[in-house]
This record gives structure tokens, sequence and C-alpha cells, in this order.
């Protein structure tokens, strides 16, 4: 580990369950017991190895038994990118088939992360091809993208399932809008057309006034949905909206692989700059 990464550890720890199924499995049952239930990933994107994807593979096998044999209220979330998907696409097509056939065997929902625009299409493509066969297959779609009104529409006359956030990576204009103003208006337009024509998706964000929006519009509607939360951010809001009976889940990541996860939270706020340098000095 080189001395970025040390320094980062302590904060990233916030983030993230633990290096390994065991601790994520911890927190998943605590989770649990708090009245939440858990989306599960494993870190790790961007691999070119074969080998080192298909290890990718045994570890979703491995953590989908587990939620099964620990009887934890959740499923996996999986990053297309980590099953080798830019390298050799045909077979991060087969093991995405493994592990929807590991999740479908045990009855559970598989979710697939969206990454950055270079993957978007063929993200949204694979979703569109893997959900006809398979319909307990989810996918995240990002409020500041362009192009995610045209994606939804070809999601929800599918009826296929959407995790609602606001996106986490660095773009330019050309593909994403560029003021938090119009982020969120995009994510109004995109949850409206979610309660409106969709069903078993997810809004999340932490975002307090988008919640309030959600809540209003869920008054009117009859759709299943959930409140999903990163862990380790406002745990307090997490424990309002269980208690207001809403269906609320944790999103855990585990893994030696923290590094690229845990930069994208540090920049999406502020505050953890200043939990950052407290951690040093
Ligand atoms: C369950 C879940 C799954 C996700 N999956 C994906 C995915 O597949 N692809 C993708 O691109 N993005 C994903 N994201 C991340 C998302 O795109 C945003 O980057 C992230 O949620 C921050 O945006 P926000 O909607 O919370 O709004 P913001 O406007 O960023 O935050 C609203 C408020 O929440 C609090 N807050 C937000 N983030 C933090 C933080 N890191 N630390 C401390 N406080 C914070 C602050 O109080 C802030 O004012 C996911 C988010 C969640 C909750």
């Amino acid at each position: 580990m080189g001395i970025k990464e040390k320094l980062v550890l302590p904060v990233a720890k916030r983030w993230i369950s633990g290096a390994d199924l065991h601790a994520a499995m911890e927190d998943a049952k605590d989770a649990n017991s708090r009245g939440m239930g858990v989306v599960v990933n494993f870190l790790g994107e961007e691999i070119t190895d074969q080998v080192a994807a298909d290890a990718q593979v045994d570890e979703y096998l491995r953590l989908q038994q587990a939620l099964c044999d620990g009887g934890v209220r959740g499923f996996a979330s999986v990053k297309l990118t980590q099953l080798g998907m830019g390298s050799d696409d045909g077979a991060m097509g087969r093991r995405l088939d493994k592990v929807l056939e590991g999740a479908e065997r045990l009855a559970q929902l598989l979710w697939i992360d969206m990454e950055s625009s270079l993957s978007t299409e063929k993200t949204v493509s694979t979703y569109l091809d893997a959900h006809s066969s398979h319909p307990g297959l989810g996918v995240a779609i990002q409020a500041y993208a362009r192009r995610s009104e045209t994606d939804m529409k070809l999601i929800l006359d599918q009826g296929g399932m959407v995790r609602l956030v606001k996106g986490a990576y660095r773009e330019g204009p050309d593909f994403a809008f560029p003021t938090r103003a119009e982020i969120s208006k995009s994510y109004e337009r995109l949850m409206a057309s979610l309660f409106e024509r969709g069903e078993g998706f997810a809004i999340a964000t932490h975002d307090g006034a988008l919640i309030e929006r959600a809540k209003a519009l869920a008054e009117s509607s009859h759709a299943k949905f959930r409140f999903e939360f990163l862990k380790g951010v406002r745990d307090e809001l997490k424990t309002d909206l269980v208690k207001s009976g809403y269906a609320v889940s944790e999103y855990l990541p585990y893994g030696s692989q923290w590094w690229a996860y845990s930069k994208r939270r540090i920049a999406e706020h502020p505050s953890n700059v200043w939990l950052l340098l407290r951690s040093v000095v």
C-alpha cells in the first residue's frame, strides 16, 4: 500500500465494510437488525486480466451463498468492467450469466452499477439484453447523464428495474449536465417517470429535498420502491425513514480494491476533505 492509500484508509473505513466477505456479512446483519435491507458490492473495476475477472465471479457466487446462508435480507450489485467489459465482452457476458444464475438459484435480485460514460452504452445494452431473460436484474441510471431519459424509457418499456442515482464520475458537459440545479431537475423528472411507470425501483440519493419529493410522489402512487443509501452517509435519515415505515437499504462495499471507490466518495462532499485532514494531523 502506498503512502497516499495509507493516509486515506482510516477515513475510507467509514464507507467500506472491510476487506473480506466476513466483514460485509457482519455489516449486513447489523443493517438488517436496524430494519434495513442491503445491497452488497465486491469492490473491483476495470479488470482486464481474464483470470482476475473469473475470480470476481467466484466471489459473487460466494457472496450470494453467504447472504442466503446468513438469512440476510439483501442482494449483490456488480460492475460490468469488473467482469471484464471493455477487454473481452463475450467473456463478460458469460460471467454475468453465471452471477445471474447464482442469484436466481437463491431467489435473489442482482443489480448492475453504472460506471463512467466510457461504458454507459454497453452497460445499457447488456442490461436490456440480459433482462429480457432475467427479470430479477436491475441497473443504476445516472441523473447527471443527458442520455438517461432515453435509457430510462427503454428500460421501463421492457419492465426493467432502475436504481436512480445522481452519478459519481467526473464527466464533461457533452455527457453530463454541468450544474447541481440541472442534475436535481433531471433527477426529479426521472423520478416522476419511475413513480408513474416503474416497479421495484430504488431512489438512491442522500439529498433531503429529493427524498421529500419522492415521499410526496409515493403518496399518489402504488409503485413498490425503496430508498437506498451508501454506508457511512446520513445514518440518522436512514433511521428516520425506517421508523416512518419506508423500505430502506444500505449499499455495502467490501474488498481490498477500495481506493477508486473512496476517491469518488471524498470528491463528492467537501466535509470529507476535512475528515481526511483531521485524520492525518
Ligand atoms: C445506494 C447507492 C448506489 C449508488 N450507485 C451508483 C452507481 O451505480 N453509479 C454511480 O455513478 N453512482 C452511484 N451512486 C453514487 C451517486 O451517484 C452519488 O455520487 C452520491 O449518492 C452522492 O449524490 P447524492 O444523490 O447523495 O446527492 P449530493 O447532492 O451529492 O448529496 C446530498 C447530501 O448528502 C450528503 N452526502 C452525499 N454524499 C456524501 C458523502 N460521500 N459523504 C458525506 N456526505 C454525503 C451530504 O449531506 C450532501 O449535502 C450510488 C449512490 C447510492 C446511495
